[in-house]
């Protein structure tokens, strides 16, 4: 994971709004989908307030980044992330120096920029599959503790990077509402279960995954080339009705709890855009078991870890009334994953399963060891045991009708431009009646 030029904090853009934007300076240039007023759907790069065509400025580029830029003109992305970790950095390497204060293609550019605001953003690509892992050993343990106390981490947890298949169709960018599900539904404490809208409904902050180059059937990915099937990362919210999932989880996991909708990020933050940010996996407790040969990589363990906050906001219809600001319910980081992005990869393939390109990981829900970075309202109340109370003077056990949950995400460090990944939000809607 090499830094370069692309990550010199000195750089700047001739697109104003990118010196020092929070989330997409010229260091970042993240990839997605975008529509601009009257347009349709195509690939672009987030720079500032502006998002770049890149179909369009395909003809300035050359050689291995004017074919990504290409592979990038179509209504979804999978063609550049088929692509690869070359072109992918070709590419960057060459919108950097595009966009670039003191571009000569300057002028060449500056009429394929549009107003962000103004676009519609949609999923950056065809998602063929979609799987959720479980890798935020905190959250394992605070939620396996509401089920049994004195067993909260099941005894595979250390040796299996443990996961559920998730659905694709229901993947939705940023934005779309989420209509509360019906479903089956037991309180332990009622002798049988009945039927109608989620009353336990929850999010769940997770890092999304996306997968470039994939493998064919049969041929599993070494842990050694892991990190070059992965594309880059986006924020990913798996809404879960706990109700509903406390009833149907046994024995074979969830199901209607977690398939009604998962929201994300739209852009793409590259594998490339995230070098700086790269962190030794933290090392695992004193008794835990090594990871198995197949999980196991020295240049992995160096650098497969992630230093990226992870912050979850809430706002209520009653604070929206009041004009308040969205109130934080948590700040995480993703350093706090147990297992690697790669042993995700690894493990994912290790039966000869084949990724595609444009397929989505869940990292699993990131949890803090304290309760300042719990990644879900099961966590942050108890199970709803202990309401948390909002500067509207309301509380909040689970998600209400009207509640929009915010996700952000930042990496800093110390010698390099900082960067975001935009926002993941999502609104509850009523149920269907
Ligand atoms: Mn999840």
């Amino acid at each position: 994971m090499a830094v370069d030029a692309t990550h010199d904090p000195a750089r700047r853009s001739w697109v104003a709004s990118a010196n020092g934007h929070p989330d997409f300076p010229i260091q970042n240039l993240p990839l997605g989908v975008f529509s601009p007023p009257g347009g349709t759907p195509r690939g672009g790069v987030a720079i500032g307030d502006m998002i770049l065509e890149l179909g369009a400025v395909a003809p300035l580029l050359s050689g291995e980044a004017r074919r990504a830029a290409e592979a990038a003109a179509g209504p979804a992305l999978n063609p550049l992330l088929a692509l690869g970790a070359g072109p992918r950095r070709a590419l960057r390497g060459a919108l950097s120096d595009l966009l670039a204060e003191g571009s000569a293609q300057h002028e060449a550019a500056a009429p394929h920029l549009h107003e962000a605001e103004a676009c519609a953003l949609h999923l950056p690509a065809r998602i063929g599959d979609y799987t959720d892992f479980f890798a935020g050993i905190h959250h394992a343990t605070n939620t396996g503790r509401l089920f049994r106390p004195d067993n909260p981490l099941l005894p595979n947890y250390k040796y299996v990077p443990v996961a559920y298949h998730g659905r694709a169709s229901s993947v939705r960018p940023s934005g779309t509402g989420v209509r509360r599900p019906r479903g089956q539904r037991k309180p332990p404490s009622d002798p049988a279960p009945s039927f109608g809208p989620s009353r336990n409904l929850d999010y769940e902050m997770e890092l999304g995954i996306w997968i470039g180059p994939g493998n064919a059937l049969g041929e599993p990915i070494p842990i050694g080339e892991a990190a070059q099937h992965v594309a880059g990362f986006c924020l990913l919210n798996d809404w879960s009705a706990r109700d509903i999932q406390g009833w149907e989880y046994q024995p074979l996991g969830p199901f209607l709890a977690k398939n009604f909708c998962t929201s994300i990020s739209p852009w793409i933050v590259t594998s490339e855009a995230l070098a700086p940010f790269r962190i030794p996996q933290p090392q695992r407790p004193e008794g835990d078991p090594a990871p198995m040969d197949y999980l196991m990589d020295a240049t992995d363990q160096a650098e497969g870890g992630l230093d990226i906050a992870l912050e979850v906001l809430l706002l209520t219809p009653g604070m929206r009334e009041k004009g308040m600001r969205p109130h934080r319910l948590s700040l995480g980081n993703a350093r706090h994953l147990y297992w690697t992005v790669a042993q995700m990869v690894a493990h994912h393939t290790v039966g000869g399963c084949n990724l595609m390109p444009g397929d989505l990981f869940g990292s699993g829900t990131v949890s803090t060891p304290g309760p300042d970075g719990f990644g879900s309202l099961l966590e942050i109340t108890e199970g709803g045991r202990r309401p948390v109370a909002l500067p509207s003077g309301e509380e909040r056990r689970f998600l209400e009708d009207g509640d929009e949950v915010i996700f952000r995400a930042r990496a800093e460090r110390e010698g390099f431009a900082p960067i975001g990944f935009g926002e993941c939000r999502g609104t509850v809607l009523p149920a269907q009646s």
